[in-house]
C-alpha cells in the first residue's frame, strides 16, 4: 500500500523490525508509546496486552486525539479483562459462557457456576496459559494457590461440538463478516482452521453473533471472534481479539483482501469491501524440540506440495510450542481430503518421513 510504518518493539530483532523502522522499548512504557503517537498519523496494535492505562497516558503525553488509535482504547480495556469482556457480552444479550469473579474464597463460583467449571486468569492469558479446569470442588481447591490472590474468574464449561471463528471488519457504520471457519485446538493452541461448511458438521449458523459481539465492546477495526457451537447448534462467544488473528491467516492466500489489508485499511480510515475468496485451510507451525533446519524443511515442503504457501514469521528464537509460522493450502472442494493433505504437508515440513 506504500504506507511507511514504525513499530514499537521490545527487542531489536522482532519480525516487525526486520521490515520497518522501530522504536525500541517495553510495550507498557507510556513514554515510548507516546513517541509512536507523536510520529504516526494512525496507530494500531497486533496484541491486546498493551495496558490501556499506558495507552491513555501516552495519548495525554502526545496530545493526540483518541481516534488516532484503532481499535479504541476503551474497547481494548474491556477485552483486556476477560471478566469485563464476558459482562459486556452479557449486557448486550450476546450468548457467552456465564462467568463470575473468583475472589471470595470460591463461594460464588461454586453456587452460580457449579462443576465442571473453567478457571481463567482475567488478564494476560493466551494460548491457554492462564486456563485451568476444575471438574470437582477438590480440583478447585487444588488450584487455590493460583486464584486465591485475585485476578481470576470462573465460568461454565461448554461441551461444544466444534469451535468456530469469524473475522469481523467494521468502521462503525458498515460491518462485514468474513468466512466462518472451524478451528481445531490442540492443548489450547489453534492447530488447524478450515471453512466450517467443508467440515463434518457443515455450514454453521452464527446468525450475526460475531457482529453483535464486536458491537458489544464498541469495536471499530478488525476483530477475531472465537465461538463455541453446542451439540444442538447454539453459538456462544468465547472471546474477541482486537487485531488480525490466527484464525484469519487463511485470507493471505484466498485471493482477495487479506485480514492484514483490512486491518491497515480500517486503521487508515480507508474503505473496505466484502472479501470472499478461495477455500483455504491453515495449519500452524509450532516450534519443535528437534527438527530439520529451516532451509531443509522449506525445500521439502515446497517440493512435496507446490500449492502449499509457507508463511514464516522470522522470530529470532524457536521454542517448543511457539507459533513460528503457518502453512496455507487452497482446497479444491474436497475438504476432508485437503485437510489430510495439509496435515501431511506439515509432517513433511517438520521432517517426518514415515
Ligand atoms: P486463551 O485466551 O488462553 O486462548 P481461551 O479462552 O481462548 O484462552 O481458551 C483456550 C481454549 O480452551 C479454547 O479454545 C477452548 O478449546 C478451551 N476453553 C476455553 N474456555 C472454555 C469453556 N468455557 N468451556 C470449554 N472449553 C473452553
Amino acid at each position: 500500500m506504500g504506507v511507511r510504518c514504525l513499530s514499537l518493539d521490545p527487542s531489536g530483532d522482532t519480525p516487525a523490525s526486520q521490515i520497518a523502522d522501530a522504536v525500541q522499548g517495553r510495550l507498557d512504557d507510556a513514554g515510548k508509546i507516546a513517541e509512536i503517537f507523536s510520529r504516526c498519523e494512525r496507530v494500531t496494535l497486533e496484541n491486546e496486552f498493551i495496558p490501556a492505562a499506558a495507552i491513555r497516558e501516552a495519548l495525554g503525553l502526545s496530545g493526540r486525539p483518541t481516534e488516532t488509535l484503532v481499535p479504541g482504547v476503551e474497547t481494548l480495556a474491556i477485552i483486556q479483562d476477560k471478566l469485563h469482556q464476558r459482562q459486556a457480552l452479557a449486557a448486550a444479550g450476546v450468548a457467552s459462557p456465564k462467568a463470575v469473579p473468583l475472589d471470595d474464597g470460591g463461594a460464588m463460583a461454586r453456587e452460580e457456576i457449579g462443576f465442571p467449571m473453567v478457571l481463567k486468569a482475567r488478564f494476560g492469558g493466551y494460548d491457554g496459559k492462564g486456563t485451568r479446569y476444575a471438574k470437582t470442588p477438590e480440583e478447585l481447591e487444588l488450584h487455590r494457590p493460583l486464584w486465591e490472590g485475585g485476578g481470576w474468574l470462573a465460568e461454565e464449561f461448554v461441551p461444544f461440538r466444534r469451535e468456530l471463528a469469524v473475522m469481523v471488519a467494521t468502521d462503525g457504520r458498515r460491518t462485514v463478516e468474513l468466512e466462518t471457519v472451524e478451528t481445531i485446538q490442540t492443548n489450547h493452541v489453534c492447530d488447524v482452521t478450515f471453512p466450517a461448511r467443508l467440515g463434518p458438521f457443515g455450514a454453521a449458523d452464527t446468525q450475526g453473533v460475531p457482529t453483535a459481539a464486536v458491537r458489544a465492546v464498541g469495536g471499530i477495526g478488525l476483530f477475531g471472534v472465537e465461538m463455541f457451537e453446542t451439540m444442538d447448534g447454539r453459538v456462544l462467544v468465547n472471546e474477541l481479539a482486537p487485531r488480525p488473528h490466527n484464525t484469519g491467516h487463511y485470507t493471505l492466500d484466498w485471493g482477495d483482501l487479506s485480514q492484514f489489508d483490512h486491518h491497515v485499511r480500517l486503521t487508515l480510515g480507508l474503505d473496505f469491501s466484502r472479501s470472499a475468496g478461495a477455500d483455504v485451510l491453515m495449519a500452524n507451525l509450532l516450534g519443535q524440540a528437534e527438527g530439520p533446519p529451516l532451509e531443509v524443511a522449506r525445500r521439502a515442503l515446497l517440493e512435496f506440495e507446490p500449492q502449499a504457501r509457507l508463511h514464516w514469521y522470522g522470530k529470532a528464537e524457536s521454542k517448543p510450542g511457539r507459533k513460528m509460522g503457518h502453512i496455507n493450502l487452497v482446497c479444491g472442494g474436497d475438504g476432508a481430503g485437503a485437510l489430510e493433505r495439509l496435515r501431511r504437508c506439515r509432517e513433511v515440513f517438520q521432517g517426518w518421513t514415515g
